[in-house]
């Protein structure tokens, strides 16, 4: 082999970012770089396959589409060979060079957020390539593509900030990866070592392996055999070879159909919300199969976006091999493949809820965010998705949860609506003015906490044949309830709303005595249709236009409540004094709310309130 003057590159920042970690962690599970390079062999290799398709001219055509390990402990090397697609100069420095992997993305995201487990994140995220550096004193890349006109190379690199690559001739196509071990890693290149950690995994690669000229794996596709014959640890494995995941899964559905589609799934629901602990959105996770043949790693189309929760393979025979997205024929195939899965995890779904209750209310804890989603969003899927939300409710626990199912049965004759309250949590919603009317007259109440929720409630908008209400707005009427003793009279609580009205002019749209307030003295509810208290926060939050509309509000009043009774004997005596009250309760009223923007002024009356101490 002759070669030419090593050029020399810079890693990405990122990139080096990363590696600083790889290296310097203390990650025990340091085996897993054999899984991510087996498993980039692997990715090579399928789409060579797919290649093969469609280009006439590949160069060492004759190869077989294997995986070839070596193992030299003399050396204290180990080889990872495929015959894939290989890597022109170029692509060696874009992939192996700048961010591509994911994963990687996820991790350094991860760590950002000033996370200080460093060694525990890297199994969590599986790095991809440069989990090689963690075993590895150097890494060198001999690659040739499946392109005729271009040369070999070999990317060389020790993992501190740089890279070289030269050409090197000689090559057969694809990549060969040789690790030179770091002294207290060199127990990978003992032979019974690697055989053990790849006989775990080789069985779900579809391609043959052999370690040091002996075939390792029967290539074998999990999700075609037959249920009753895998045992929980193949699924386990299997699934965390596939994700790249370093836990068991929170759930699993193996299931074939035959109409209208010849299909076999796989489908795991990972332990974690990754979305929740507010990493980037999910790609797909869903393998498109057709017998066997891996047609597309992170498909769009063949689940609704909410379930871009769910791994694992989708295998049918009825799609071609060339599958575009371009024919209506095959788009039609594809929503079909769609419709029969998402059916298929939501019976899955019910089925979980009703027979293992407690680990559905786990698994919704942790990924009821892309139900309501799909709820609000996914208008062919809504009824089923409603029966799967679940609540805390002014007649549950804290803690325990209630579908919209049950809260119809409980309800009374006379109930029409189903009530539900935002709030950032069950103490401030139980504290606030708005459920006590409602807890008067028996009336229960769902209670909300997540910013989404209130917009999901508006889209979902009834269940059973019932509306779904927001208890906090001005529309909801209340039957009456027996008059209570010692309230202020109809013709005075009728002068003290006309002199509310007058005294907080703009600030009110209304204000009137109300049918809901048992405890507290006043509550304000919300005068405009279109903007929500909640809404109204949030896109304070964002920043969005709109938010600074000034703000006005029905104000109702408590006629029995001691406070309201004091305000109407002082204020025709001290009306000075009643304006400060007034206001005060009026602002008290859109704390309730959450509606108050700026305390400051409301701090300056308070204390001259005070004064009088
Ligand atoms: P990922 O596999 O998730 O893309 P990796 O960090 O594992 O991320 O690999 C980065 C990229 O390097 C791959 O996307 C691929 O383009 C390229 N690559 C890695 N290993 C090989 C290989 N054996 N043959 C060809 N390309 C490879
Ligand atoms: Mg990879």
């Amino acid at each position: 082999m002759s070669s030419t003057t090593p050029q020399k590159f810079e890693f990405q920042a990122e990139i080096k970012q990363l590696l600083d970690i790889v290296i310097h962690s203390l990650y025990t599970e340091k085996e897993i770089f054999i899984r991510e390079l087996v498993s980039n062999a692997s990715d090579a290799l399928e789409k060579l396959r797919h290649t093969q398709l469609t280009e006439k001219e590949i160069f060492d055509d004759s190869l077989t589409l294997e995986i070839n390990v070596t193992t030299d402990d003399k050396a204290k090397t180990i080889t990872i060979q495929d015959f894939g697609i290989g890597m022109t100069h170029d692509e060696l420095v874009k992939n192996l060079g700048t961010i591509a992997h994911s994963g990687s993305k996820a991790f350094l995201k991860a760590l950002g957020e000033g996370s200080q487990k460093n060694a525990s994140l890297i199994g969590q995220f599986g790095v991809g390539f440069y989990s090689a550096f963690m075993v590895a004193k150097r890494v060198k890349v001999y690659s040739h593509s499946w392109r005729a006109g271009e040369p070999g190379h070999l990317w060389s690199s020790d993992g501190s900030g740089s890279y070289e690559i030269e050409s090197s001739e000689g090559e057969r196509r694809g990549a060969k990866i040789v690790i030179e071990l770091k002294d207290d890693c060199s127990e990978f290149s003992q032979e019974w070592k690697v055989k053990e950690i790849l006989e775990r995994y080789s069985a779900f690669v579809s391609f043959p392996i052999n370690l040091n000229g002996k075939r390792i794996n029967t290539v074998q596709a999990l999700w075609l055999r037959s249920k009753n014959e895998i045992k929980d640890e193949e699924y386990t494995e299997f699934y965390k070879f596939q994700a790249h995941a370093f836990e068991e899964p929170r759930l699993r559905l193996h299931f074939s159909a035959d109409a209208p589609l010849a299909i076999n799934a796989l489908l795991f629901v990972p332990k974690d919300n990754t979305e929740k602990l507010g990493l980037s959105r999910l790609e797909p996770g869903v393998s498109l199969y057709c017998r066997k043949i891996l047609i597309d790693q992170k498909p769009k189309d063949i689940l609704p976006e909410w379930l871009r929760f769910l791994k694992g393979v989708v295998d049918s025979e009825d799609l071609p091999l060339n599958i575009s997205r371009e024919t209506m024929q095959d788009r039609s195939l594809l929503e079909k493949l769609n419709k029969v899965i998402t059916k298929r995890f939501l019976k899955f779904l019910e089925e979980e809820a009703k027979n293992r209750p407690d680990s559905y209310v786990e698994f919704y804890r942790e990924f009821g965010h892309f139900l309501k989603e799909g709820a609000a969003l996914d208008y062919t899927h809504k009824d089923q998705l409603t029966k799967l939300l679940r609540f805390e409710s002014s007649l549950t626990e804290k803690g325990k949860f209630t579908s919209l199912a049950e809260y119809v049965t409980r309800m009374g004759s006379e109930q029409k609506e189903i009530y539900y309250l935002v709030g950032p949590n069950r103490g401030s919603i139980e504290a606030g003015p708005y459920l006590e009317g409602f807890k008067a007259r028996n009336l229960e109440v769902l209670f909300c906490y997540e910013a989404v929720d209130e917009y999901v409630m508006n889209n979902v908008r009834e269940f059973d044949g019932k509306k779904i209400q927001a208890a906090d707005h001005a529309d909801v009427k209340l039957a009456d309830l027996p008059k209570p003793e010692g309230a202020l009279s109809d013709e005075d609580a009728g002068k003290l709303v006309t002199w509310l009205k007058e005294t907080l002019g703009e600030r009110v749209a209304e204000v009137k005595r109300s049918d809901r307030l048992v405890d507290s003295p006043v509550l304000a509810l919300n005068a405009d249709k279109f903007m929500s208290p909640h809404m109204r926060r949030m896109m304070k939050a964002m920043n969005r236009e709109g938010a600074d509309t000034p703000l006005r509000v029905n104000l109702e009043i408590n006629p029995r409540h001691p406070v309201i009774k004091r305000l109407f004997e002082t204020h025709g005596l001290n009306p000075e004094r009643a304006r400060l009250v007034a206001e005060q309760l009026l602002d008290n009223a859109l704390i309730s709310a959450g509606l108050l923007d700026d305390a400051t002024t409301m701090v300056a009356r308070l204390n001259k309130l005070l004064e009088s101490i």
